[in-house]
């Protein structure tokens, strides 16, 4: 009977991990009779999370089958909603609520991380969001309906809770979307509103003067040093008492690890994130490793944790596949290591400040930021993401022949596929340059 490994989530950890465990079983050789590799997700696609604040999100996803098809590795639609660490099974619930359980000899959690949500009220009935293709549609859907509406200023106002990363990256995107759906004149508003005295707390004083220059150049608002503490459908109320009016309000108020991460292990970081071992293995869950936003680990020598972002959730699924398929043939596991960090953040048609280093020095910005951003993003991300996906010899014994006329028909074109060596992830190549 052929030993399993089973990879819990298909976003960027999950399938760089996918990928990884198959090239590490083609290199050794093992059949996919020997070793089964199965990725569980609840669609068969790839969410391109990070480009969830622009227009078309429903655009930002890449399908999966015709990837994994072509390296072998198998596919369950449906969600894990238990793992049982001591029998090492899940059980996984289709979308029509049948359930299965499956075992595994190695498990790979990638299952990522969702929106928080503080139990303030009115934030699940009347704020939307950009965490994922399907808020980020409903979004761009009622936009499109407000365009209908006669002009007020409620409706021409956004309120955008949040000023992190994606706080900022929405708030400065929606003025061109905005003016797009509701006519080049109309009187525009976004009011970014944040508990902390900054804007971008943890950006650091580096790129904080060239958001202030775009917020100022882009007729942003910023409400600051006062948290939201009720959302309802004329805005949002703060906790200095002021009441924001906007038929608008996106929450953007930062990510929490996935609740299956509580299931493999005790220890959490404040995130939600499993505490993981330097190869990625939690060391009271035997067989089981974690990566990409689920997971907290060290990135360097010099103490900086691996970020719930892409830029680490690639690398570390590289090496999350690459380790579960080693530990299970008795090969040499790898620990993760991440030194080069990078900062790419979109400010709208301002255009974007990219910086290097985890004290985020200036590199470029305004307009050759944005291009910096837009290579990064290039037209189709996944495109490129998966053109760095390297199969190199990829051997017929582990992939799945294609049958005639079922060439993939999409950009997934089998020859680009490739993982690349692990130690890709030192070099400093555009894709990488990530926040
Ligand atoms: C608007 C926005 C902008 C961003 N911008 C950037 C940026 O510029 N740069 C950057 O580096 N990062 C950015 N990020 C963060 C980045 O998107 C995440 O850090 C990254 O997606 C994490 O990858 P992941 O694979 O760990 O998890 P996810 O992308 O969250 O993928 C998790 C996968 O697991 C699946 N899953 C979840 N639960 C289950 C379950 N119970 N059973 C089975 N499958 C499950 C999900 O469906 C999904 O397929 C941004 C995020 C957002 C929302």
């Amino acid at each position: 009977m052929s030993q399993k490994i089973l990879i819990v989530g298909a976003g960027f950890a999950g399938v760089w991990g996918a990928l990884g465990a198959a090239r590490v079983l083609d290199r050794a050789g093992v059949t996919a009779g020997d070793v089964d590799i199965t990725l569980i997700s609840p669609k068969p696609e790839l969410q391109i999370r990070p480009r969830m604040y622009e227009s078309e999100p429903h655009l930002m996803v890449a399908p999966l089958l015709p990837l994994l098809d072509a390296v072998g590795v198998n596919y369950v639609e449906g969600s894990v909603d238990e793992i049982a660490v001591r029998d090492k099974t899940v059980r996984v619930t289709s979308a029509s609520g049948e359930t299965r359980s499956l075992g595994y000899d190695r498990l790979l959690l990638t299952s990522g991380s969702k929106l928080s949500r503080p139990p303030i009220p009115g934030i699940d009935e009347y704020a939307f969001s950009v965490d994922c293709m399907e808020d980020a549609s409903a979004l761009e859907e009622h936009l499109k309906e407000l365009a209908k509406l006669p002009d007020s200023s409620a409706r021409n106002t956004i309120a955008v809770v949040g000023c992190g990363f994606t706080g900022i990256e929405i708030a400065t995107e929606l003025p061109k979307r905005m003016r797009a759906l509701f006519g080049p004149n109309s009187a525009i508003k976004v009011v970014v509103v944040g508990s902390q005295a900054d804007i971008g707390p943890d950006l650091g004083p580096n790129p904080r003067p060239f958001v202030a220059e775009a917020f100022k150049s882009l007729g942003i608002e910023a409400v600051l040093g006062s948290g939201v503490v009720s959302v309802d459908a004329g805005g949002v109320r703060t906790a200095s008492g002021a009441h924001i009016e906007a038929h608008t309000v996106v929450w953007a108020g930062g990510m929490r690890a996935s609740t299956l991460a509580a299931q493999v292990s005790s220890r959490l970081d404040p995130l939600g994130r499993v505490e993981v071992a330097p190869d990625l293995r939690v060391e009271e869950a035997p067989g089981v490793f974690v990566a990409g936003d689920v997971a907290r680990v060290r990135s360097d020598d010099e103490g900086h944790d691996a970020l719930m972002s892409c830029q680490h959730a690639m690398v570390m699924g590289k090496f999350g596949g690459h380790n579960v398929a080693a530990d299970l043939i008795g090969a040499s596991v790898l620990a993760y290591s991440q030194p080069f960090y990078a900062t790419c953040l979109d400010l709208g048609e301002w255009g974007a400040v990219y910086s290097e280093g985890w004290d985020r020095q200036i590199k470029l910005t305004r307009a050759e930021g944005k291009t910096r951003k837009q290579m990064i993003n290039s037209g189709n991300r996944s495109r490129r993401i998966i053109a760095r996906c390297r199969c190199p010899r990829l051997t017929q014994s582990r992939r799945h022949p294609v049958p005639d006329g079922k060439t993939p028909n999409n950009h997934f074109s089998t020859r680009r596929y490739h993982v690349g060596p692990i130690s890709d992830s030192r070099s400093s190549t555009p894709e990488r340059m990530e926040r």
